[in-house]
């Protein structure tokens, strides 16, 4: 699992055609993109939104590692590709990180804002300065409850990291490629016995 950033709305993830596209376009072998997904539901963009983050499926982890090198070739743009890390799961109707519960069983009567906390969509939000943001998390103004600087979010992140050994890696595991050593701190693992293929990453639908 990989993930390109900032991809043309217009690329339509769903098409087989366009699949084989990508892989043709990229010099990857036929049917290693196994799938690929909006990472969120396109009824949550903001009006006008132009690019989307795309989640690829690939069966061969070589081949992922290869494009998060080279970056990815996508509607004639080249495009940075990043590993798919675990994340703390947050749910998208009351925010709350770490919740038990999703959006569909989320006991908050109304929508909360994941910028203000008030009852309402997060695009519908009027509020821009920062300093009157408010965070359901924290309980404080200042900050928005999706901000990554957030001091509940970097807890629930520092927690994941340290259980879940794949999202201390760059790259994924092949034995034959050294860049697989590489940690996301920068540091060389030597040492990767303790490391073993991770399970797909069980990202929550944002
Ligand atoms: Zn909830
Ligand atoms: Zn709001
Ligand atoms: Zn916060």
């Amino acid at each position: 699992m990989t993930f390109p950033e900032r991809v043309p709305i217009r690329f339509n993830p769903a098409s087989f055609a366009v699949l084989q596209r990508l892989e043709d376009d990229n010099n990857i072998p036929e049917n290693q993109i196994a799938q690929a997904r909006w990472i969120k539901l396109i009824q949550r963009r903001v009006p006008n939104q132009q690019a989307a983050f795309l989640i690829l499926s690939l069966t061969n982890p070589s081949t992922a590692n290869q494009i998060m090198k080279d970056g990815i070739a996508v509607e004639g743009l080249k495009l940075w590709c990043r590993k798919l890390m675990k994340e703390p799961w947050c749910c998208m109707k009351c925010h709350e990180l770490g919740a038990n519960h999703n959006a569909y069983n989320c006991p908050v009567e109304k929508e909360t804002c994941g910028t203000c906390e008030e009852a309402h969509d997060a695009p519908m939000c009027t509020l821009s300065d920062c300093n009157s943001f408010f965070c359901v998390n924290c309980k404080v103004k200042g900050h928005a409850s999706w901000t990554h600087t957030c001091p509940t979010m970097l807890k629930h992140v520092k927690s994941i990291n340290t259980r879940e050994l794949d999202n201390q890696y760059l790259y994924y595991l092949v034995e034959a490629d050294p860049a697989s050593r590489i940690m996301v701190d920068g540091t060389v693992d030597i040492d990767q016995s303790s490391y073993t293929t991770p399970s797909l990453p069980d990202h929550p639908q944002a």
